[in-house]
């Protein structure tokens, strides 16, 4: 009998850019990887779930990196940046400052799955009130916000945890929450949990 190889499940999209979009293609790319019957699962975060066979995982993040997609763990890590559409253009609505962010946390390794969001301007399209960690440009600075949460009888917005950063302070401190973050986390607690039980002034002290 043929063992049935075991797949991994990989989350897939076409980077930070204008809006979330794919072109034909990466659409081709990632069909090359699917079987007759096979499903993409479309999740709320700007990703795609497809369950890619172990063995040719390494090969399939190559051919999609050919393409300009980009390629992140499921699991326990720091999701992808979820972003607004930028229309007010790249510059002025902070674009590069979204892509270095992604670069610096996406993929880290966390207590429980963490869901950052951007958005370029006050008008919050990319929703980052209600995301465990939301950044929001005003006028030419960085907004801060943590422990947003959209599910659940508990829902709640995040608290402006820092206001009017430099990019460079930006990183600094979202590095630094999550760092405290997976160092004193319990297993599978979110980020919201965590700051109830952890104190967002113990929080605000530590990132001063
Ligand atoms: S948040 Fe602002 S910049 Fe981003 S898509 Fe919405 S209106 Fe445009």
């Amino acid at each position: 009998m043929n063992e049935v190889e075991k797949k991994i499940k990989l989350a897939v999209n076409g980077g930070i850019s204008f809006g979330a979009k794919l072109n034909a293609k990466q659409l081709v790319v990632i069909a090359e990887y699917m079987n007759d019957g096979d499903e993409l699962e479309l999740t709320t975060f700007q990703q795609l779930y497809i369950d890619v066979i172990e063995s040719k995982v390494d090969l399939a993040i190559e051919k999609f990196k050919e393409v300009g997609l980009s390629c992140y763990p499921v699991g326990n890590y720091v999701k992808s940046l979820r972003t607004c559409n930028f229309c007010k253009g790249a510059e002025e609505e902070g674009m590069p400052v979204a892509i270095e962010l992604n670069k610096r946390i996406a993929g880290k390794q966390v207590p429980f799955t963490l869901r950052p969001a951007y958005t370029g301007c006050p008008v919050g399209c990319g929703e980052p009130l209600v995301n465990d960690i939301g950044v929001m440009k005003v006028r030419d600075g960085y907004d801060l916000y943590i422990g947003g949460k959209a599910k659940g009888k508990d829902a709640r917005t995040g608290i402006l945890t820092a206001e009017q950063l430099t990019p460079e302070q930006l990183y600094d401190v979202v590095d630094k929450i999550i760092t405290i973050y997976t160092e004193n986390g319990k297993k599978r607690e979110p980020l919201a949990k965590f700051i109830n039980r952890f104190g967002i002034e113990n929080i605000k002290n530590a990132i001063a």
